[in-house]
């Protein structure tokens, strides 16, 4: 089987999300967890480029929340990632748990 040529940017990164942290490499269940994909920190859509500093490994739920918001930097990527993350935490308040006690 032919490897994934961004398979060194899994190893650079270590199986693990570089937002969140969350790793893929100890078990199965882990990787399958994080599904972890290849993330352009800039994304293509604002001019991202296929380079190796833009690509970072990243969880599905960091990339899903992510988007393709404007984005320079990992830790403007992890700010962006906490302040939509409180707007779904509301929400997720607000609609699922249903319930005012705990905010
Ligand atoms: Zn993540």
């Amino acid at each position: 089987m032919r490897k994934d040529p961004r398979h060194h940017i899994y190893e650079r990164d270590n199986w693990t999300c570089q937002y969140c942290g969350r790793g893929g490499i100890e078990s199965f269940e882990d990787w399958n967890e994080a599904w972890l994909a290849i993330d352009h920190i800039m994304p293509k859509k604002h001019g991202g480029s296929d380079e190796e500093s833009n690509l970072v490994v990243a969880c599905h739920t960091c990339n899903s929340v992510k988007a393709a918001e404007m984005c320079s930097s990992i830790a403007e990527a992890k700010e962006i990632i906490a302040r939509k993350n409180e707007g779904r935490k509301r929400w997720f308040q607000k609609f699922v748990a249903n319930d005012s006690a705990d905010t």
